[in-house]
């Protein structure tokens, strides 16, 4: 029977074991770990993801402070915060929600957090790290799958993982993060032709497409375990992945639900992130 890789409960566990940890510190009279999350505009969705990160902060320990710039700020003053927060001691890491308005130049953005700040992981630097398979904050979202795999006990190494999807936020760090594992791993985009083709040999199958639906049972290989990372909600509110999980949910071995999945993994993997460059700023020996 298929099982639910249940990553809201997994995410709360995580958590919970992070506010040990912050506790432990506070008990030490050490200041709390502090995160930074930068909001430009007014995006409904964003807002959504933003108070969600607030509230898994404050169930953490974390102090999470928010800045709302309006839609019309220039690219400057969101430098200029960034450089300001850049040198905040009481700020451990921090984020800027994407998507940006349109005319921002979002790599330079990022580049500008310094790195050992950027706990989505997206500086040049961290990916650098990751590419040479060395400690470093991962991306929030392949970090987030990583570890619901493993406190799932499924194996990676010698697994066959085929990753759709070649974003530097999603597909290509997940890809590493595989490799870096042991797995074999198929990287597919939207040029590959056949893509059922290769699905079908997955051991693992991850999908980050933004394309609602896009995998179905004809992309599976029974017994598979299925990871989606797409989010889509339709008019009704409704929400749903890139994989059609009525379709598939009986020839997987496992499967993430959408909602309740990889998301709440995103979030613990932020929260982790914000503890390791907590660690790293204060001192602390966390192996
Ligand atoms: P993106 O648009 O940056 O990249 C999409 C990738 O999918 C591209 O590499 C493209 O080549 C590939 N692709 C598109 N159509 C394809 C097709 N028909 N066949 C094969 N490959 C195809 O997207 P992203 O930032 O990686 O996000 C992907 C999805 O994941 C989105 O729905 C996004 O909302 C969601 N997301 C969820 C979380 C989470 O925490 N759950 C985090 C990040 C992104």
């Amino acid at each position: 029977m298929t099982k639910i890789l249940d990553g809201k409960a997994c995410a709360a566990n995580m958590r919970s074991q992070l506010q040990a940890k912050i506790d432990a510190q506070l008990a030490d009279g050490k200041r709390r770990p502090g995160l930074a999350v930068i909001l430009v505009g007014e995006d409904p969705a964003s807002a959504i993801y933003v108070r969600n990160k607030h509230r898994a902060c404050e169930k953490a320990g974390i102090k999470s402070m928010q800045y709302l710039l309006p839609s019309d700020a220039t690219e400057s003053q969101l430098i200029d915060l960034i450089d300001t927060l850049n040198e905040d001691p009481e700020i451990d890491g921090m984020i800027i929600q994407l998507p940006l308005p349109a005319g921002m130049d979002v790599v330079k953005i990022q580049e500008r957090v310094r790195s050992d700040k950027d706990v989505d992981g997206f500086c040049a630097e961290q990916a650098g790290l990751l590419f040479r398979n060395r400690p470093c904050l991962e991306s929030c979202t392949p970090k987030g799958i990583i570890s619901l795999l493993d406190a799932n006990g499924i194996e990676i190494e010698g697994q066959h993982a085929v990753v759709v999807g070649r974003s530097d936020i999603v597909g290509k760090p997940l890809s590493i993060l595989l490799l870096n594992r042991g797995a074999t791993v198929s990287i597919c985009h939207s040029k590959t032709p056949d893509l059922a083709a290769i699905t079908r040999q997955a051991d693992i199958l991850c999908v980050a497409t933004g394309k609602r639906h896009l995998i179905s049972a004809e992309h599976i290989k029974p017994g598979a375990v299925v990871v989606d990372v797409g989010i889509h909600r339709d008019d009704s509110g409704k929400l749903a992945g890139d994989v059609n999980y009525e379709d598939v949910v009986d020839l997987c071995s496992w499967i993430t639900p959408v909602p309740g999945g990889v998301g709440p993994m995103t979030i613990a993997s932020l929260l982790e992130n914000t503890w390791l460059a907590y660690c790293d700023h204060l001192g602390i020996n966390e192996a």
